[in-house]
């Protein structure tokens, strides 16, 4: 009987349902007829398929009721569900599954074992379908095992390894069992493993798609390192398989075969003694020969890639050609604490050996757990509520704080005698006396530099044919007439070839009007460096004038880094090919001498330099070792060295092979920068960016433990780029950034001081000295009162204050032009300018590490610790510069004067563009699911403004790249500190890209210092529009400007890639697999796809630079 809405199909179902609660009194004969009624209807109706799928239809639980009454209608019930799940494709697939048909499949697979013997017909079916439905199901391993289905389906295997049309289902199944883990594991112990070695075999032209099938379910089963461990024995056949299929598949026909083979050598490899097999068998061999011969062929191109990957792993590894990975130079601490990192540095006991591990490998049992669907959240993000409101107490008395008073005349001054003192006596400096870290007497950093004031005077240097050489006398004073532009009796200049030859030195002084030659060499001369640096760097002295023409970011050619990882495989294969002549090195007393012409001359010991070594590798390729950060034995990143004697036109290949993050703006089209002193005496001093064939990847220098926060069996990164040379006789110098050495900073302060005019205010004091005996500076501008009446002096004190800093993480170069810009603008006439210092009081420190920045380190102290880590507990003898900041801020904060905005400029080493962090305890609450009541949460958007009147008027500045989640990683920076204990709402890191810009006008381009600088600029033009936003008549109003819905949503869905930096550093044209572990070619295989970092790198990449 059929009601008159109701369908066809419908009605079948009511009736079999009907049938099902009858069951044992009806005829199985009518359930079997009315059944295949309904495959009938499916199979020839769209509209009735549809009917079964959608929403409230319980069809497919009908079937299944109708199997468990009668099993003899499995055939016809297996024919509704595969009818029901195939056509159509994956999305019906997808429906498929979420109307629990893979469940359904399963039991039916049970079903259909129990029968006597098994059909094989009902069985070639479901496995077909599984094989289609599995991939789509991401629960379909555990479903399997639960169920009892994985072995039904090892033993249809065995039982019927002839039979090869049921076998390929089975296999394609058994395939997406042993993607989950546990599966794999217990797949092995019951023989998978061996089956699948008699599937496979040598070229045959038979049966190509069960080989590749049972290829590919090995792959899988392999990925378990307890499987790896059964098939160890099994390397030699299958190098000999590989390279059968080499040599026969010569229409290149079955290349999936051959991936196959090598998908299994790679998981194998994973494990020692899966490498050591591979070594034995001659793998590396076999691999780099049949590679080579690939190559010609473009679709070739995966097996290369699998092939070097393997190799990669393979490749013994080296240890650092170190005498030991402490930095060269250490720097006594007069107080070491306990515990810290220099005392567990330094505390090693003799002789160990801390280049490399005996035990370096990280093999331990793995934990074969399964492992789920794996949020992306971040569990980094605060939680903690307590931690995200602002701190009651103020630990220090204000008894204490007084003495920081000194720092902020501007606050009491009255003007009727100033004004005479800073009207006309422009040098006006004022001793200060601060609690400083060595209790040395304080100087004023612009006089005369003083006598024994640094702790080792230096001595008189050897004379140097290459560099500016500044000679310290014994009694501290400088004397320069080595330098240039006289070079002097004893010089030789090496460009200039004639004795007594002057050096043209650019005039710059229209271009920049900052910079001075002979200023910069006055300050080198009271600047403090542990190697005692007594040369100066071209580019520093001449300075750079910013070319004029675009530097695109560069497009990366294919197969670069392939082709580089194959020159250094041939290292191992054609060991007489290698010279290994070292040809700089810091670690012995005396450099080795260089033979006329056969090698480059390097060095580094000026300011900021940091190579520590140079192999000569081939006729013109060198190692480069970097040296470590100060009282440390790592953190190497940030370069600047000097290079001569090369010959115009060849191609030299450069390799900084001791880099430690996992990925590089390298790969993305950075540059390095070059500075030629040819060029710069033809007039053009400038850093370019240069560089060919550039890119990044882990190499086979094995990394200590020791260096490596006890990870054992991690490798360090080379860093490559190619380079050829214009000039004859040129001296050049590579950089990791634009320079900016402390020397700069004091040459352009002076330079500043003398912009002034009567309408600025600039006073400048030495916050403290720093543990290397250079002084910290602190900056105060505002305008001068217009008068001396009561108003004028009132509106003068009750400016808001603006606290900037920057530099604090000396490899952030660019930190500094962005303060230069900053500074610049604030010195300037403009009426711009001039209101902006009406509106605000600055605070400036411009250099929180100069001690960092002078050693060329590139993360530290002379403590050798992170100095934006130390916020929270700062020590007044180990970091002094963050102590006296801190306690400037703590000073304010208990005189009520707290500023409006605190903003710490840094540079980021992985992203694009200019972007913020800032502090929010409502957007960290959203990103969690910490409960919190909603008056709780009451916070006022005003942290959003300044960001977003930035990416308004900053070209460069994205508000997409801005995140405000506190992360717990970050308690201890300025940001989080400055927020949350001083209370400074809008309290920033702003972040410069090292690399370029992907929107906006710079789209496309490298960054330069005009880029940086000009981004300083329109930061303080931002403050004048915040100003005009915050202020008391517009107060109510400023939430006009912020469209907070929809920035918050666009935030938020970038919140994830601010931390899974790998999103920002996907996609281009060859695949990168910086990581040797891990990082096939891309693979749409949802079980795999998230394994392209193994976990520790995933870790490392969200150790972002801030
Ligand atoms: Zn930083």
């Amino acid at each position: 009987v059929r009601r008159p809405n109701m369908s066809m199909v419908l009605m079948l179902f009511g009736q079999l349902e009907k049938l099902n609660r009858e069951s044992m009194l009806v005829d199985p004969e009518i359930a079997r007829q009315i059944t295949a009624k309904v495959l009938h209807l499916i199979q020839t109706q769209e509209k009735t398929r549809k009917e079964i799928m959608s929403k409230g239809s319980s069809g497919m639980e009908v079937i299944l009721a109708t199997l468990e009454v009668s099993s003899r209608l499995i055939g016809v019930c297996v024919c509704v569900c595969v009818s029901l799940s195939v056509p159509g494709g994956g999305r019906r697939i997808g429906v498929f599954v979420s109307k629990g048909g893979t469940g359904i499949l399963l039991q039916l697979v049970i079903s259909a074992s129990k029968e006597s013997p098994p059909s094989e017909e009902v069985m070639l079916q479901l496995h077909s379908v599984l094989a289609k439905v599995g991939p789509k199901d991401r629960k379909f391993g555990v479903k399997a095992r639960l169920n009892g289905a994985l072995n039904v389906t090892v033993n249809l295997l065995k039982q019927n390894l002839q039979n090869h049309k049921l076998l390929l289902p089975c296999l394609l199944v058994l395939q997406v069992y042993s993607s989950n883990t546990v599966n794999a594991v217990s797949l092995g112990k019951n023989g998978v493993v061996e089956l699948m070695f008699k599937i496979i075999g040598p070229y045959s032209k038979k049966n190509t798609s069960l080989l590749k099938v049972s290829l590919d379910t090995l792959g899988a089963l392999l990925k378990s390192k307890t499987n790896a461990r059964r098939a160890v024995v099994h390397v030699p056949v299958l190098l000999y398989i590989y390279h059968d299929w080499h040599r026969n598949d010569t229409c290149h026909r079955h290349i999936l075969i051959r991936k196959g083979i090598l998908g299994c050598l790679k998981n194998i490899t994973n494990i020692k003694l899966g490498r050591k097999a591979f070594i034995d068998a001659d793998g590396m061999r076999i691999l780099y020969n049949t590679s080579t011969e690939c190559l010609p062929v473009r679709t070739l191109d995966p097996l290369i890639n699998t092939s070097s990957l393997i190799m990669r792993k393979c490749f013994p590894k080296n240890r650092l050609p170190l005498p030991t990975i402490k930095s060269v130079f250490h720097h006594q601490l007069l107080r070491v604490p306990a515990g810290g990192p220099v005392a567990q540095l330094y505390n090693q006991p003799l002789g160990v050996d801390d280049v490399v591990d005996e035990s370096d490998d990280n093999e331990d049992a793995e934990a074969e757990n399964e492992v789920e669907e794996k949020d992306h959240h971040n569990d980094d993000i605060e939680t903690d509520i307590n931690k995200l409101r602002p701190k009651e107490t103020h630990s220090r008395p204000f008894e204490e704080l007084k003495i920081y008073e000194r720092f902020f005349m501007e606050l009491s001054e009255d003007f009727q005698v100033m004004q005479y003192i800073f009207l006309s006596a422009p040098k006006s400096h004022r001793q200060i006396i601060v609690p400083t870290a060595q209790a040395l007497p304080l100087k004023n950093h612009t006089a005369a530099p003083l006598q024994g004031e640094c702790p080792h005077p230096a001595t008189v240097p050897p004379l140097d044919l290459d560099t500016i050489n500044i000679t310290k006398d014994q009694d501290g004073c400088g004397d320069h007439t080595h330098s240039r532009p006289h070079p002097g009796h004893n010089r030789q200049s090496p460009i200039l070839g004639g004795e007594g030859a002057v050096l043209q030195v650019p005039d710059t002084a229209l271009l920049l009007p900052l910079h001075d030659p002979d200023l910069y060499v006055e300050m080198v001369k009271s600047t403090c460096s542990v190697p005692q640096f007594s040369e100066v760097a071209y580019p520093d002295y001449f300075g750079h004038v910013a070319p004029t023409f675009r530097e695109h970011i560069l497009e990366r050619v294919y197969g670069v880094q392939r082709t580089k990882i194959f020159q250094d495989i041939e290292r191992l294969i054609h060991p007489n090919d290698i010279l290994d002549k070292v040809v700089y090195d810091l670690d012995i007393q005396s450099c080795p001498v260089i033979d006329g012409g056969e090698s480059l001359k390097f060095n580094s010991q000026f300011e900021s330099g940091n190579l520590r070594k140079a192999v000569q590798v081939r006729k013109f390729e060198y190692d480069l070792v970097l040296n470590s950060d100060i009282n440390s034995n790592h953190y190497h990143q940030w370069f600047y060295f000097e290079v001569s004697g090369m010959r115009v036109g060849a191609p030299y290949r450069f390799n900084i092979i001791n880099c430690e993050k996992s990925n590089s703006q390298f790969n993305y089209g950075m540059q390095v920068l070059m500075y030629s002193v040819q060029e710069a005496i033809s007039g053009r001093p400038r850093w370019v960016r240069t560089g060919t064939d550039i890119c990044y990847y882990k190499n086979h220098f094995s990394r200590s433990s020791i260096a490596a926060g006890g990870q054992k069996g991690k490798s360090y990164y080379t860093m490559t780029f190619s380079m050829t040379f214009n000039h004859k006789d040129d001296v050049c110098y590579f950089a990791y950034h634009y320079p900016y050495t402390y020397s700069t900073l004091k040459m352009h302060l002076q330079k500043l001081e003398a912009l002034r005019t009567p309408q600025t205010y600039l006073r400048e004091d030495v916050l403290c000295e720093t543990l290397g005996g250079n002084s910290c500076p602190l900056l105060t501008i505002t305008a001068m009162p217009e008068s001396t009446s009561n108003d004028q002096i009132c509106q003068f004190r009750n400016r808001p204050l603006v606290f900037l800093s920057s530099r604090v993480h000396p490899g952030e170069t660019n930190a500094s032009w962005v303060m230069k810009g900053t500074l610049e603008f604030l010195m300037g006439s403009s009426p711009l300018a001039q209101s902006l210092r009406e509106a605000y009081i600055f605070k400036i420190v411009p250099m929180l590490n100069p001690d960092g920045v002078v050693n060329g380190n590139h993360r530290c102290s002379l403590s050798g610790e992170d100095l934006n880590r130390q916020w929270q507990n700062p020590s007044p003898e180990l970091h002094p510069t963050i102590y006296h900041t801190k306690s400037l801020l703590q000073y304010l904060a208990a005189i009520q004067r707290a500023p409006l905005v605190f903003c710490d400029y840094h540079g980021h080493s992985r992203k694009k563009n200019v972007f913020m962090y800032g502090c929010s305890l409502k957007e960290t609450v959203w990103e969690t699911n910490i409960s919190a009541t909603s008056c709780e949460l009451h916070e006022d958007l005003g942290y959003r403004t300044l960001p977003k009147i930035l990416s308004q008027m900053a070209p460069a500045f994205s508000m997409a790249s801005c995140s405000f989640v506190v992360e717990r990683s970050k308690e201890a920076t300025a940001r989080v500190v400055v927020w949350r204990e001083i209370g400074v709402q809008r309290s920033y890191t702003m972040e410069s890209t090292l690399c370029g810009c992907d929107q906006g006008k710079y789209k496309g381009l490298q960054i330069g210092t005009r880029e940086l600088e000009e981004m300083g600029a329109q930061f303080c033009v931002a403050l004048l529009r915040l100003k005009r936003q915050t202020s008391p008549l517009k107060l109510r109003n400023h939430a006009h400007l912020l469209d907070v819905e929809s920035d918050l949503m666009e935030t938020r869905c970038k919140v994830s890639s601010t931390y899974l930096l790998e999103d920002e550093e996907q996609s281009f044209m060859e695949e990168v697999d910086y990581s040797a572990e891990s990082g096939d070619e891309p693979d749409n295989d949802p079980n795999t796809a998230d394994n392209h970092l193994s976990d520790s790198e995933s870790n490392k990449h969200r150790d972002s630079l801030t």
